[in-house]
């Protein structure tokens, strides 16, 4: 009987496995197709001043749906990407279709904000990625400051010359540089002190908890702390007006969530500028 049930256990197993597997590669194709036909859409999602409820600017996030595959989630397919070294590729692809929204924007007259774009962690540690990028800015007639940067904790304590002379390369520019997802990896603000970067995210889950004691310590000591060694803090993922109080009141600076906004296309942005 045991022998039996460890058999099925592991064809189970099996059967799993191999299903990923061609999920994955199914993806990975799906991606290729993507990148070659465009298939890939961004949208938006707004930024405020929580103390005055200013718009302060953007994070560009990507979105597919495929013909074949439907809609695969951000998260799922950014990590399949990096893992078969499709990171730089997408990333160049969103900082692209931003900037022309940028410049197409400035031409009909309108004064954009800031709009920050996420870029793979691979990626980061490329010395071309300064150049490529000061190349589409000026091609466009655009500058730097029009963008905003987000990278993880785990680059920004990467501690290598070409993470610390792109970090510097940006900030010369004026491109504000953020730490994504703070919190949730092994990152030290000691250290990140001395980085030329601006603003730390705190991670969507310390938020959505806020109220449990434990979060509510830590969020409290992460704004602090930030504060006392000059960087700005945003709260991401604010869904309630509860969490957006406690936030206030702890002098968090900037948030992000569903209460404000949720993210939209750029058609959508435009028709809340008429
Ligand atoms: P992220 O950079 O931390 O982006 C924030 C995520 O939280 C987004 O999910 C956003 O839609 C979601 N979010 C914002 N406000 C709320 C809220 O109030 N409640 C909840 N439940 N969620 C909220 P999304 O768009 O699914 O992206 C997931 C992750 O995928 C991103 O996390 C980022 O790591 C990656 N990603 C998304 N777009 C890009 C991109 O263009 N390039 C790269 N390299 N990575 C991207
Ligand atoms: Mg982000
Ligand atoms: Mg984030
Ligand atoms: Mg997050």
């Amino acid at each position: 009987f045991e022998a039996k049930a460890s058999n099925q256990a592991i064809r189970v197993f099996h059967q799993d496995i191999h299903q990923q597997l061609t999920q994955r590669l199914e993806i990975e194709q799906g991606i290729r197709r993507a990148l070659d036909q465009n298939l890939f859409e961004v949208v938006l999602q707004a930024k405020y001043n929580l103390q005055d409820m200013h718009l302060n600017g953007y994070e560009a996030l990507i979105r597919w749906h495929d013909p074949e595959l439907g809609t695969v989630p951000p998260d799922v397919f950014v990590a399949i990407a990096e893992r078969v070294n499709l990171g730089e590729e997408l990333d160049l692809w969103v900082l692209s279709n931003v900037l022309q929204q940028i410049a197409t924007w400035r031409q009909a007259g309108y004064q954009v904000k800031p709009i920050a774009v996420n870029i793979t962690a691979a990626h980061f540690s490329q010395p071309e990625l300064f150049n490529r990028v000061a190349e589409m800015v000026s091609h466009l007639d655009l500058s730097m400051d029009c963008i905003e940067l987000e990278i993880t904790e785990g680059v920004a304590m990467g501690n290598s010359q070409v993470i610390l002379d792109n970090l510097q390369a940006f900030k010369n520019k004026g491109v504000n540089i953020a730490i994504d997802d703070f919190g949730t990896g092994y990152s030290s603000l000691a250290y990140l002190k001395d980085l030329p970067v601006q603003l730390l995210k705190i991670d969507r889950a310390f938020i959505q908890d806020i109220e449990h004691p434990k979060n509510f310590g830590l969020v409290n000591a992460m704004i602090a702390m930030a504060d006392a060694v000059g960087m700005q803090v945003l709260a991401e993922g604010i869904e309630t007006e509860r969490q957006r109080d406690i936030l206030l009141k702890m002098g968090c600076d900037l948030g992000q969530g569903y209460l404000f906004a949720r993210p939209v296309s750029y058609a959508e942005i435009e028709k809340g500028w008429i």
